[in-house]
């Protein structure tokens, strides 16, 4: 289902010429009201009016996280405080939060665009979306929140944490569908179950599933322990929060970007050189509808890859493919480059291991080491420890044939690892320690 069919559906070329003419109003909007973006685009001796084609974009400037540090909290606000009517932050997960600011006609932006991504799930004002996306400074729960009210559907505030309130509302309220991450989705599934209720049997029928990178086969597992339909969204705080990309049901492979609000860039994350559409590397975005912190060509740290094809959905929007990681969460093991979530694919292809993980980095002497260490299935665990031994080796066999990387494998016990209410932290590395 399309919510907005008349900008979804643009054909490519009025969709980039309005993408031109937002463009042109931002750059000139951004360079004659914040300090940051006058000295920065000075320095690159580019003016506002130098805007021509969309082409010209690549040269403006990059805007990085440490820019936005240097200017907390509200350094690249384009209006006055009292024309702000929401500041969010980002969630931390790596290092101080940044700050954001909304103005009402961007909360109303951000509302629609999460009103297309339920619609995109196939959700109506007929559904009960239960949101379990933590509500507060975090964007994702007000964000779907708007989102869920935008389309009409009943909303369920539920928020993150309380997992056993969780799932008497699952039972009672019969909701439809469920916003939260994708290691929560698993982690309800997992708790109801352990409270003898059958989890494939409440009326959900579709998941709403992002804030962190996961993998193909984690949306099997959790398709199937919670009989739904999984469907990835993508977003982050400093470009809106969730609502960014979103999954189409029609087509389930790929996110579309809602490209009349967000201009995105594929560029190598070490040289910054912009890269053809189908290769991999950091997604960059400038936003050309906000108002209150429109952000300039925004290198998010983001790993993946754009795909232009059409879609049988009908929209026109290109596609992003799953987040590997970010570039910051890439462990760089004895040389080799392996993001936590290809670990993730490798070990659920094995039969008897859990989506349940944590890696360990640290070093013998020069050499790093990575131990990986996974949660068997209950089964599994009554086996013989020749069976777990064996486990053991084909995983770690697995992930040297097709990461690479040599790693150690550590079996534990089913639900001996740490569970996540939020974003799932899956590494350690001591090194830095
Ligand atoms: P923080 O950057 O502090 O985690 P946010 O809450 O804004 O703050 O999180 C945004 C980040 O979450 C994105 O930059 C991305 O790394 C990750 N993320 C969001 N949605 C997804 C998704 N569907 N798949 C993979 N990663 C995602
Ligand atoms: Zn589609």
């Amino acid at each position: 289902m399309i919510f907005n069919y008349e900008f979804e559906t643009l054909p490519r070329e009025a969709l980039e010429a309005l993408q031109l003419k937002r463009l042109q109003q931002v750059v000139a909007k951004v360079y004659h009201t914040v300090d940051f973006y006058r000295k920065a685009f000075d320095d690159a001796k580019v003016k506002p009016e130098d805007i021509k084609i969309l082409d010209d974009l690549k040269r403006l400037p990059f805007t990085t996280k440490q820019d936005l540090r240097d200017n907390y909290p509200f350094g690249l606000f384009t209006v006055p405080m009292s024309n702000v009517v929401r500041l969010h932050v980002s969630s931390g997960t790596t290092g101080k939060p940044t700050v954001v600011g909304y103005t009402k006609r961007d909360i109303e932006t951000w509302a629609e665009l999460m009103a297309r991504c339920f619609a995109a799930a196939g959700l109506t004002r007929n559904d009960i979306i239960h949101n379990a996306y933590g509500y507060g400074l975090f964007t994702g729960g007000l964000g779907a929140h708007y989102g869920a009210e935008k389309l009409g559907a009943s909303v369920i505030p539920m928020s993150g944490g309380n997992t056993k309130k969780q799932i008497l509302i699952l039972q009672d309220f019969e909701p439809t569908a469920i916003c939260c991450t994708p290691s929560y989705a698993l982690f309800l599934a997992e708790a109801g179950h352990e409270m003898g209720i059958d989890m494939r049997s409440l009326k959900l029928r579709v998941g709403i599933l992002g804030a962190e990178p996961w993998s193909e086969r984690m949306r099997l597992e959790i398709e199937d322990k919670l009989n739904i339909t999984a469907l990835n969204i993508y977003g982050l705080s400093e470009v809106i929060g969730p609502g960014v990309s979103m999954e189409c049901a029609e087509g389930r492979s790929g996110m579309h970007i809602f490209e009349d609000n967000f201009i995105v860039e594929i560029i190598d994350p070490t040289t910054g050189e912009i890269l053809p559409y189908g290769e991999k590397g950091e997604l960059v975005f400038t936003t050309i509808t906000k108002e209150a912190f429109p952000l300039i060509r925004y290198r998010t740290k983001d790993i993946s890859c754009i795909r232009p094809e059409p879609c049988r959905c009908g929209r026109t929007f290109v596609r992003m493919e799953r987040v590997t990681g970010r570039s910051d969460d890439m462990l760089i093991i004895r040389g080799v480059n392996v993001y936590p979530s290809q670990i993730e694919s490798v070990l659920l292809e094995i039969e008897g291991l859990e989506p349940h993980y944590q890696l360990i980095v640290d070093r013998e002497g020069q050499l790093d080491t990575l131990e990986v260490q996974v949660e068997v299935s209950e089964n599994v665990f009554s086996d013989e420890v020749r069976v777990l031994q064996g486990l053991e080796r084909r995983l770690a066999k697995d992930i040297k044939d097709l990461l690479g990387v040599t790693a150690k494998v550590k079996l534990v016990e089913p639900k001996t690892l740490q569970r996540f209410e939020g974003k799932a932290q899956r590494v350690t590395d001591k090194r830095k320690i």
